[in-house]
C-alpha cells in the first residue's frame, strides 16, 4: 500500500498531469473564443454572403414528427467552422515554434574530419562514413576560428 502512494505522489508530482490539467482549463477556454467567433463573426458573415440564409427554422413533418433538418446542417456547418479555426491555430502556433527551434539547430556541429561532412558534436562516429571520431580528432578538427584541420593521418 505504501508503494502504491509514492507511486501515486509520483504520478502526480510528474510535469505531465500539471501539463494536462494546464490544457484542459485553457482548452476550455479556448472553446469559448472559438465559439464565439463562429457564432458571433463567422456565421453572421456567412448569412451576408449567401444572402440571409438561416437554416435553423427549416423543418418538415411526417405526421406528428418533425424534422428539423434546417438544425442538424447548423451543426455541420458549425462544426466545419470549428475544425476550420482549430485547423489555422494550430498552423500559427506550429509556424510560430518552428521560428523559435530554428537557431537550436545551427549549434553544436563540427566537420567529420575524414569526408568533411557536418556531424554532431556528440557523435562518436560519422553516420556518413562510419569513422571513428575520437576526442582528440574532435579538437583537432575544428579551430578556434572553427576552420577545419586536416587530421594527421588518413584511414
Ligand atoms: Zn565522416
Amino acid at each position: 500500500m505504501k508503494k502504491f502512494f509514492e507511486e501515486f505522489k509520483e504520478f502526480i508530482s510528474r510535469g505531465n498531469v500539471i501539463d494536462l490539467a494546464v490544457g484542459v482549463i485553457i482548452g476550455a477556454a479556448f472553446t469559448a473564443i472559438v465559439n464565439s467567433l463562429v457564432n458571433d463573426i463567422i456565421s453572421p458573415l456567412i448569412g451576408l454572403l449567401t444572402g440571409g440564409i438561416d437554416f435553423s427554422a427549416a423543418s418538415f413533418s411526417v405526421g406528428d414528427a418533425t424534422f428539423a433538418y434546417g438544425a442538424f446542417i447548423n451543426a455541420i456547418i458549425n462544426f466545419v467552422l470549428v475544425a476550420l479555426v482549430i485547423f489555422l491555430f494550430v498552423k500559427v502556433i506550429n509556424g510560430m515554434r518552428k521560428k523559435m527551434e530554428k537557431p537550436k539547430e545551427g549549434a553544436p556541429k563540427h566537420l567529420c574530419p575524414y569526408c568533411m561532412m557536418e556531424v554532431d558534436k556528440a557523435a562518436t562516429r560519422c553516420p556518413y562514413c562510419t569513422s571513428v571520431i575520437s576526442k582528440q580528432d574532435d579538437m583537432e578538427a575544428v579551430d578556434v576560428t572553427g576552420r577545419r584541420k586536416l587530421p594527421d593521418t588518413q584511414s
